[in-house]
């Protein structure tokens, strides 16, 4: 009994010397997390968003329309933790972006931040033209028709992607590597597995891209923060 007292009072010690970020959800992008949630749900994955703050703001790169910020602090003990997770949306592009746009980039943006999943650059190309990307985790936005014609595919593949992306890529032609060639990022492994496997896919060094998924301490960015108010101090 003794033992048991003890644990609980240092799981309750250890507890109280961590802070969570409080989440906040914009509502105007809260409802464009529909198509992923109810794809969680069908997939019997907990979609998390009661843990990821949703939210707009002036991301200075044009290119970047969304991130997933993962926020870090230290505890009581110095021991760094995970502080809260956010989804930042760029205002200018919401601005101007269509319905089915915004539902694509929250549903990618929930990709990174609930699901850990990186960025797929994969594509397949069909030999009578066109190519057809593998996942809606690639770090370019889909066209409006690729992304439509194939959801189902998609989200599906955002929870089983290993499985799914063969079935795919299966699916699409009776001789993968005739009529369709596969390509991938040297980062995809999965995809690159597949050449021992006689797939004829192709390593191509351009879908390299930086993740956009950034860890931020908190503990740092106070401290910046200070600096900067404390230089403007100075400054007056
Ligand atoms: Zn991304």
């Amino acid at each position: 009994m003794k033992n048991i007292i003890f644990l609980i009072f240092t799981l309750f010690l250890i507890g109280c010397g961590k802070q969570y970020a409080p989440v906040v959800h914009d509502k105007n992008i809260l409802p464009y997390t529909q198509e992923f949630t109810d794809a969680s749900q069908s997939y019997g994955v907990n979609s998390r968003l009661s843990r990821i703050s949703l939210k707009f703001s002036n991301i200075p790169e044009a290119d970047v329309l969304g991130q997933c910020i993962i926020y870090t602090k230290k505890d009581a003990l110095g021991v760094e933790y995970e502080y809260g997770r956010t989804i930042e949306i760029s205002t200018k592009w919401w601005n101007v972006s269509t319905e089915s746009e915004r539902s694509q980039l929250l549903t990618h943006e929930l990709g990174h931040c609930s699901l850990n999943r990186d960025h797929r650059a994969g594509y397949i190309e069909s030999r009578y033209g066109g190519t057809i990307r593998l996942s809606l985790m690639n770090p370019y936005r889909l066209q409006d028709e690729e992304y439509t014609e194939y959801l189902k595919y998609y989200l599906e593949e955002l929870f089983r992607p290993k499985v799914n992306s063969i079935e795919f890529i299966a699916s699409m032609t009776d001789s993968p590597t005739s009529d369709y060639a596969v390509y991938a990022s040297k980062s995809d492994t999965f995809l690159t597995s597949m050449i021992e496997h006689n797939h004829n896919v192709h390593i191509d060094h351009r879908l390299e891209k930086d993740p956009c998924v950034k860890v931020v301490n908190v503990d740092e960015e106070k401290t910046e923060t200070e600096e900067m108010e404390e230089q403007e101090q100075s400054e007056e």
